[in-house]
C-alpha cells in the first residue's frame, strides 16, 4: 500500500479536505485505485454529537456512520463508498485501546500513549486502507490520509507520531507527505508572506516528518520568487511547491494540481510511474 498524507499548517479550514480529495482525483485519473482516511483528532467518537454550527453538517455514510463532511467530498470526488472506519477520531482509538485494556489484552503492561495508542492508530490505518471502497475486490493502490487540525495541536501529536512511525515502516517509496499551508498577503505592499509556512514546516520537521510537496493556499497565484523562497527555506524543490489559489468552484482544484504536474511529482515519490498512465482530466 502507498500512502499520501495531507497535513495542514498555520490555520484550520485551509482546504486540506478539498486538496486531499483532489489529489485522489488526479491519481485516479492516472489509472490508480484510491481510498481515503480522514483523521479527526477530537475526542468525540464521531461527528454525530457535534454542533453543525461549529463543524458543518454531519455526513451520513451508507453504513450509518456519522462523520465529517470531508468524507462526503471523498465519496463525490473519488466515486467510492466509505465505511465509518475510514474516519478515525481520538475517541474511537481510545475506546478501542480501553476496551482491550479492560479485557486484559495488554497482559499487565502499563498502557501508554506511546506505544499503545500509536500502535492502535497504525493498525487501524493499515487495516482500513486495505478495505476496497470502489466495488472491486483487491485493496486500492493508494490511500490518501488527511490529518485534521493544524500541525502543532496537542490533540494531533499521537497521530503525528504514529504517522512518523508508519512512514518509516512502509519505507520512502511508499509515503508522500503533502503539507497544505497559507501564504497571506500583507497590507498595501501586497507581498506574499512565506514565514508562517516556514514555521509550520519547521514544526513538522521537528516532529520527524518532512514534506515532499507544499500546497500553498493564497488569494492570488504564487509568484515565482515566493516559490523559490519557500523552496529554499522549507527544503522542498521549487517544482514541488504547488499553488492552490482561491477558485470560484472547488472542482477547479484537481485541474490546478494537474496543470502543475502534481500527479507526476507524487507518482515519482511513490515509485508508481511504471504502473500509472497520464491523466485524462477535462
Ligand atoms: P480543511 O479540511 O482544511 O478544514 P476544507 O477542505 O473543509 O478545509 O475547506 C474549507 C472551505 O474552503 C470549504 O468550504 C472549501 O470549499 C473551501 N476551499 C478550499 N479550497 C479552496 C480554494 N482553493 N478556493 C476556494 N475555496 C476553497
Amino acid at each position: 500500500m502507498k500512502y499520501v498524507l495531507v497535513t495542514g499548517g498555520v490555520v484550520s479550514g485551509l482546504g486540506k479536505g478539498v486538496t486531499a480529495s483532489s489529489i485522489g482525483v488526479v491519481l485516479k485519473a492516472c489509472g490508480l485505485r484510491v481510498t481515503s482516511i480522514k483523521i479527526d483528532p477530537y475526542l468525540n467518537t464521531d461527528a454525530g454529537t457535534m454542533s453543525p454550527f461549529e463543524h458543518g453538517e454531519v455526513f451520513v455514510l451508507d453504513d450509518g456512520g456519522e462523520v465529517d463532511l470531508d468524507l462526503g467530498n471523498y465519496e463525490r470526488f473519488l466515486d467510492v463508498t466509505l465505511t465509518r472506519e475510514n474516519n478515525i477520531t481520538t475517541g474511537k482509538i481510545y475506546q478501542s485501546v480501553l476496551e482491550k485494556e479492560r479485557k486484559g489484552d495488554y497482559l499487565g503492561k502499563t498502557v501508554q500513549v506511546v506505544p499503545h495508542i500509536t500502535d492502535a492508530i497504525k493498525d487501524w490505518i493499515e487495516s482500513v486502507a486495505a478495505i476496497p471502497v470502489d466495488g472491486k475486490e483487491a485493496p486500492a493502490d493508494v490511500c490518501v490520509i488527511e490529518l485534521g487540525g493544524t500541525v502543532g495541536d496537542i490533540e494531533s501529536m499521537p497521530f503525528i507520531e504514529a504517522l512518523r512511525q508508519l512512514s518509516f515502516s512502509v519505507g520512502q517509496d511508499n509515503f508522500c507527505l503533502v503539507h497544505v499551508s497559507l501564504i497571506p498577503v500583507l497590507g498595501v505592499v501586497g507581498e506574499q508572506k512565506t514565514k508562517p509556512t516556514q514555521h509550520s514546516v519547521r514544526e513538522l520537521r521537528a516532529l520527524g516528518l518532512t514534506p515532499h510537496l507544499l500546497a500553498c493556499r493564497s488569494a492570488q497565484p504564487l509568484l515565482e520568487t515566493t516559490k523559490e523562497k519557500l523552496s529554499q527555506f522549507c527544503h522542498v524543490p521549487a517544482g514541488n511547491v504547488l499553488n492552490i489559489h482561491d477558485v470560484p468552484n472547488i472542482w477547479h482544484i484537481p485541474l490546478l494540481l494537474r496543470n502543475q504536474n502534481a500527479h507526476n511529482t507524487i507518482l515519482t515519490q511513490l515509485d508508481l510511474l511504471k504502473i500509472a498512465t497520464p491523466p485524462d482530466l477535462q
